[in-house]
């Protein structure tokens, strides 16, 4: 198994805040909260980047998305409005390989990002 940090928040290894979980999602906030909401939203199964997704992980990404803006609705940015964004790869700014979706809010956005 590699070394995925990850995975060690799944399986409570290491702590996270938790804030939504199903047998396939996991939702915890980020250490290094980038906006006033900053929450990751992980499958359970180890992906390493979105370049090893295939047409069996149609249904797990749409949730992703759907657990995001659930989320963003119980923290109360969803009228406001908020961002969700998977980096790839190094120049896509990936750090930790176990895919996740970033949920962004409570702040003003700026576009492009850096
Ligand atoms: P990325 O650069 O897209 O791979 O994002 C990785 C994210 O994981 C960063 O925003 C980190 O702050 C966050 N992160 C790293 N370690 C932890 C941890 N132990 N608990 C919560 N978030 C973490």
């Amino acid at each position: 198994m590699p070394d995925d940090l990850f995975l060690k928040i799944i399986n409570r290894e290491i702590p996270a805040d938790i804030v939504y979980e199903t047998d396939e999602i996991l939702a915890f906030r980020d250490i290094n909260p980038q906006a006033p909401t900053h929450i990751l939203i992980i499958p359970k199964e180890h992906i390493r980047t979105m370049n090893e997704m295939g047409p069996g992980h149609t249904e797990m990404a749409g949730k992703l998305f759907l657990v995001a803006a659930e989320l963003a609705e119980s923290e109360g940015i969803a009228q406001e409005g908020y961002r969700v964004v998977m980096n790839c790869n190094r120049a896509g700014g990936q750090a930790v390989y176990h895919i996740h979706l970033h949920l962004l809010g409570g702040r003003q956005m700026g576009w492009p990002p850096g």
